[in-house]
């Protein structure tokens, strides 16, 4: 287990198409158990494989910050095959720390994925965790949640990084 370095927007490998993956085997679970670790660090609330220089389509999450009650989620090659409603609301990412955008998200999808041993489930998420779930899937096809905000909002977003990049505020990892 080792704490891994994030990468930060705007990073060419945050926009890789992620592979699938097809070993199940201890090096996965090793890069799992690092990948939990370093969510829970940050701290955050998911975290995909792209963001820390693996392209692949794994990913973590756990909605609950409360370290006494932690249960870490893995969800590997998903695929959202039901998409219900529409809601707005705030995000940030570890990989742009410190911005935050309102971002129009399913309000309910249904996801299939596998766990870490390759068995497929198929389950619902709902409000924030249906959040979550989303963004962090986008990662997996190169895509950061800045994208999904109005251009308008976006193009202020990006201004703001670039000036807190110039003064020393927000670190580039490429
Ligand atoms: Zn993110």
């Amino acid at each position: 287990m080792a704490i891994l370095p994030i990468l930060h927007y705007p990073d060419p490998r945050l926009r890789r198409a992620c592979v699938a993956v097809e070993r199940f085997d201890g090096r996965l679970h090793e890069l799992i158990e690092s990948m939990v670790e370093t969510m829970y660090e940050a701290p955050g609330v998911g975290l995909a494989a792209p963001q820390v220089g693996e392209a692949i389509r794994l990913l973590v999450y756990d909605p609950n910050p409360d370290p006494e009650a932690r249960a870490a989620r893995v969800v590997i090659n998903p695929e959202i095959v039901l998409r219900e409603g529409s809601v707005v609301g705030e995000e940030g990412c570890l990989s742009v720390p410190q911005f935050y955008g309102d971002v129009a998200r399913a309000e309910r999808i249904v996801v299939r994925f596998q766990d870490r041993d390759g068995t497929v489930h198929e389950e619902e998420y709902l409000d924030l965790t249906a959040r979550i779930l989303q963004h962090e899937i986008d990662h997996l096809d190169g895509v950061v949640f800045i994208d999904r905000m109005s251009a308008l909002k976006r193009d202020i977003l990006k201004r703001k990084i670039r000036k807190a990049a110039k003064a020393g505020d927000y670190t580039l990892t490429a």
